[in-house]
């Protein structure tokens, strides 16, 4: 499926993303992404045509780590401007939401070259992807 898309205020084309944020005893999950935009994530991805994002941070939850999200908790939505993923769009409107899961995370080698859980003070010394550096500093965690 394509991904569903708007239109930013001054009428470029704007994509929709989800990210879940994964804790567990402490410990964030990220992966190291092997696609643009690269650095340590959270899981992420674009809100399908015809999907609303509750279904969306689902589904690439499931792709991109195996875990089953019992629960999502939207914490914020915001359009970041300056947020692309290598198509021509102006920005990305995101919905950011912390998940409850369960199961144990398995490697999507497509994605990222390792999967983990980290310590705030281990994702401090760590090369974000931009919108994650952004999303863990407005959270206060980094
Ligand atoms: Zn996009």
């Amino acid at each position: 499926m394509p991904p569903k898309e708007g239109k930013t205020k001054d009428g470029k084309p704007m994509h929709y993303s989800v990210g879940a944020l994964i804790k567990r005893d402490g410990r964030y999950l990220l992966i190291d992404r092997t696609n643009v935009p690269f650095g340590f994530a959270s899981l992420a991805g674009h809100v399908d045509e015809g999907e609303d994002e509750t279904t969306a941070v689902k589904r690439e939850v499931k792709e991109e780590s195996g875990l089953t999200v019992a629960q999502s908790t939207l914490l914020f939505e915001e359009e970041l401007d300056w947020n692309h993923c290598g198509r021509n769009v102006g920005s990305h409107y995101w919905y950011l939401f912390e998940c409850d899961v369960s199961g144990e995370p398995v490697l999507d080698p497509e994605e990222a070259a390792l999967i983990g859980w980290y310590t705030p003070e281990e994702i401090k010394k760590l090369v974000l992807e931009p919108a994650w550096e952004y999303w863990f500093k407005k959270l206060g965690i980094i």
